[in-house]
């Protein structure tokens, strides 16, 4: 059975030599006598993996001694109300900015939750084809934090700024996180679910500064504080052990090939390639404007949606799959996240060239 290009926007791909060092320990771990599935989570063997997850991941990301690491369940989704949960008692209100349809999940939850949070800025009436530009006056002084999500996974848009304001900024980062060097310094919060560019699903990842740990609700869910998290170091209750173990492995890939500046140079390469190709013809459109693109996830359009349909169909036929876009707004998109091999766009964009070639438009 062949590896196939899975385009896949999450659960994605994973790095090949992860999957096969996973499988090489699958059944026995170490000297444990038994697969990381079956260990107990308080096992010293378990202790050291995931005390290793964090050690990577800090190295990695180079993430301050003032930020906590939590290891979480529960997916980005239950982030949305976890942080308004966890902040709004700071001020009593937030600012949010809606660049795309995750972004607004997270408002609509705060404000089912009852909370007084403000959209800021939206690019919705141009179906988030960019993110909007935030200036420091548009946002509350007062605001408890800036809610921003920093890779609009759907839409395949990528801020190419931090807004600037004294407001601690948290950002959704589940499809860029550990694609490229970020300035953990520059946020608050830092949240992802896993299963996009980091692990298998099931697990979430918050980073988040020390001094933002004491204003949650008094009636909070305990499981969805962090303080409480961090106080126990992610293992309040039964921490999703295996994906941390992935998770970890996944980080050490990374360490190995050069740390975030050299996954940067590679996530660059095979998004150059394809945008380069869009920008070089005019069989395919890509919707997003060029400064707001996502190095992550790439979407384009034949413009007949009969076309976009027989396009992912016969990609699929090829070993290029998943590139259907998101269910709410059609077209194609492909996620290239860390783990796509350059041949895999290279294959891609071969392909694109072909079916121009061979599907001529009315
Ligand atoms: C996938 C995704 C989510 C939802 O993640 P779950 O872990 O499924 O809850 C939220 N935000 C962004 C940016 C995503 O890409």
């Amino acid at each position: 059975m062949n590896r196939i290009y899975n385009f896949s926007a999450g659960p994605s791909m994973l790095p090949l030599e992860v999957l096969e060092k996973a499988a090489s320990e699958l059944v026995c771990y170490g000297e444990s006598g038994m697969s990381v599935m079956e260990m107990s989570h308080r096992s010293p063997d378990y202790d050291a993996i995931i005390k290793d997850a964090e050690a990577k991941l800090r190295e990695l990301m180079n993430i301050p001694d003032n930020y906590k690491v939590l290891f979480l369940q529960g997916g980005a989704s239950t982030q949305f109300a976890a942080v308004p949960m966890n902040l709004i008692k700071r001020t009593g209100k937030a600012d949010y900015i809606v660049s795309g349809q995750f972004s607004g999940k997270a408002f609509k939850e705060a404000q089912k939750l009852g909370y007084d949070v403000k959209c800021v800025a939206t690019s919705k009436e141009d179906n988030f084809t960019y993110v909007p530009k935030v200036t420091k006056d548009m946002i509350r002084p007062d605001a408890a934090y800036l809610h921003i999500c920093f890779n609009n996974t759907i839409y395949g848009t990528k801020y190419p700024y931090i807004p600037e304001t004294d407001v601690p900024i948290v950002a959704d980062m589940s499809s860029c996180i550990i694609s490229e060097p970020v300035d953990v310094t520059k946020f608050g919060v830092i949240y992802a679910g896993a299963q996009k560019n980091m692990a298998p699903a099931g697990l979430t990842l918050v980073i988040v500064r020390e001094d933002l740990l004491d204003y949650a609700e008094e009636k909070m869910p305990t499981m969805l504080e962090w303080k409480t998290m961090a106080e126990n170091d992610s293992m309040y209750n039964t921490p999703p052990c295996y994906p941390i173990y992935m998770a970890k492995l996944v980080y050490e890939w990374i360490l190995s090939i050069g740390g975030l500046d050299a996954m940067k140079v590679r996530n660059e390469k095979k998004a150059n390639l394809l945008y380069d190709y869009l920008d070089s013809q005019s069989y395919y459109i890509a919707p997003v404007q060029k400064e707001s693109r996502s190095m992550m996830n790439v979407t384009f359009v034949t413009g007949d949606a009969e076309l976009d349909k027989k396009f992912v169909s016969e990609a699929a036929k090829l070993g290029l799959k998943n590139l259907k876009g998101h269910k709410s707004v059609g077209g194609i998109r492909a996620s290239i996240y860390n783990a796509m091999p350059y041949e895999g766009v290279e294959t891609l964009v071969n392909f694109m060239k072909k079916f121009a070639a061979e599907n001529p438009k009315a």
